[in-house]
């Protein structure tokens, strides 16, 4: 066996599969047996080792080998096996391997929950500690790894910085939901002010702490020196919405741009996100087709009505090659006010300026009305962080959102409030204590310039582009209400 080659020159079933010059050679193959075929002379195996969708085929002679061993060579189980790479007798693959030497490295017993047959996705969230070993998470977390680098490319080869925010925030005005407190105060018994509160000063940080709900404010902090930075990390939700695209625990992508307005910020992410998408149309070609086969397959389960028209590759194409939509919140909300549903009274929310958008009227407006992403700017205020820049009008922000089919809301952003006095007068009506946040105003008082930035939940994008419905399946261990198992 070659244990002993240097690490990157082992070759694994991707190689073996993929570089014709290996075929006639003999190398060593480790992994996980998916399917184990068998007769009295010859023994197929299955070998899956994760570098790619497909599986190796490997045979086997029983007569070679101990029967114990093939006895113990069930599904699941991890072997290493020595061979010659031939080309292949059968039809389905190029190539073949035919065992000399097989080492079981771990036996499967009968009980193993991952069996060659279609599970459940709610099953195999049950068994998230297993599910990286089928077809379907296996492509999900190699596409999300491949858009995560992607992430880190398209910044870089842009000239921005990559910044590293703080998890642990001493703020808890950055306005974004529910937070998890951190403490290291004893909850039954913790230490009283005179007044009868819990007092943070013994607490570690000496002030109340929690997780981070996004890293904008100090990533503004960084911009306003370094020009175009991004951070890339995890950001975490107290809220308890239970629902297929919201997670307690998510990483958010925020770049943030000083001398941007709020047209260059739509350009920006537009570009990222059509460059994201491209790229995985690129490079993840054989993922994407098997997703794309599984969506299709799930769809045409779904009543006729609900059947989505494009297919999961299609739709990418289209993101990739169409420009978005954009449209004023105002327009937006001229546009739901003459629609079919509004005046048959479908939606479950009523439609009037001022609302928040809800979900319905995202996906009427990206699904029915534009058929593709939309760009909506310019939010009335007082539905909006304190920190967007006012518009003259003296009721709108310099908002934008970016709302996706099936996923609705996938960016949030917006031209950031540059104006001392301005921003002061609005954390002022919108009850954010200044002194908590001192540092953030300092920076529209020494050198203060125009700036922009919007966060992107990257759970969202990796939804989109997988088409897994449920945002829990794109996130290796998720983390929801009830829900940290793993
Ligand atoms: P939503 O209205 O969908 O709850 P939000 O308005 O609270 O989102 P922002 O605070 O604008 O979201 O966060 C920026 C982005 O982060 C959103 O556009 C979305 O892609 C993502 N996001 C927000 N909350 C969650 C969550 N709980 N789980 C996963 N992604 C999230
Ligand atoms: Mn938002």
């Amino acid at each position: 066996m070659d244990t002993r080659l240097p690490i990157f020159e082992r070759p694994n079933v991707r190689k073996a599969l993929e570089d014709s010059s290996l075929v006639g050679q003999t190398l060593t193959l480790r992994g996980w047996v998916r399917t184990k075929r068998e007769n009295k002379n010859v023994v197929f195996i299955n070998l899956n080792d994760g570098s790619t969708l497909k599986n190796i085929q490997i045979v086997a002679d029983p007569t070679q080998h101990d029967d114990e061993l093939f006895r113990k060579i069930t599904v699941g189980a991890s072997l290493a096996i020595e061979g010659k790479l031939v080309p292949s007798q059968g039809s389905g693959q190029a190539v073949e391997m035919e065992a000399a030497k097989i080492v079981l490295l771990g036996e499967s017993p009968q009980d193993y929950a991952i069996q060659p047959k279609k599970h459940s996705l709610e099953f195999l969230r049950e068994k998230a500690h297993m599910r990286f070993r089928t077809n379907t998470f296996g492509a999900v977390f190699r596409i999300r790894h491949a858009l995560a680098f992607a992430v880190h490319q398209y910044f870089h080869q842009h000239g921005f910085f990559y910044l590293h925010t703080p998890i642990i925030t001493g703020s808890d005005a950055e306005g974004a939901g529910e937070m998890f407190k951190v403490t290291t105060l004893p909850f039954d018994n913790p230490p009283r002010d005179e007044e009868g509160r819990i007092d943070f000063r013994e607490d570690f940080f000496g002030k109340p702490t929690n997780l981070t709900v996004s890293g904008q404010l100090e990533g503004e902090l960084g911009a306003m020196g370094l020009g175009l930075i991004y951070t890339f990390g995890p950001t975490f939700r107290a809220e308890n919405s239970n629902t297929t695209r919201h997670l307690a625990e998510f990483w958010m992508i925020e770049p943030e741009m000083a001398f941007y307005d709020l047209q260059d910020n739509m350009e920006l992410a537009e570009d990222f996100i059509r460059s994201l998408v491209k790229g995985v149309l690129r490079h993840c070609t054989e993922d994407l087709a098997f997703l794309d086969a599984r969506a299709a397959e799930e769809n045409n389960q779904k009543p006729q009505a609900e059947r989505s028209t494009m297919g999961l590759l299609e739709r990418l194409q289209f993101v990739a090659e169409n420009a978005f939509a954009r449209v004023t919140y105002t327009e937006a909300i001229e546009i739901l006010l003459n629609s079919t549903p509004h005046k048959k009274k479908k939606f479950q929310y009523p439609i009037q300026w001022g609302i928040d958008l809800q979900s319905e009227h995202e996906r009427y407006l990206v699904e029915k009305h534009f058929q593709k992403p939309v760009i909506v700017s310019d939010y009335p205020k007082d539905i909006k962080a304190f920190y967007m820049r006012q518009n003259d009008d003296g009721k709108t922000v310099a908002a934008m959102d970016v709302l996706f089919p099936g996923i609705g809301e996938i960016i949030g952003g917006s031209q950031r409030e540059e104006r001392y006095d301005k921003l002061r007068e609005r954390m002022q009506a919108m009850h954010i204590p200044e002194e908590e946040l001192w540092w953030y105003l300092e920076t529209r008082k020494y050198g203060t310039v125009p700036h922009s930035g919007f966060g992107l939940g990257f759970e969202r994008l990796v939804q989109f582009v997988t088409g897994m419905g449920n945002i829990r399946d794109v996130i290796p261990f998720p983390r929801y209400p009830n829900g940290a198992e793993f």
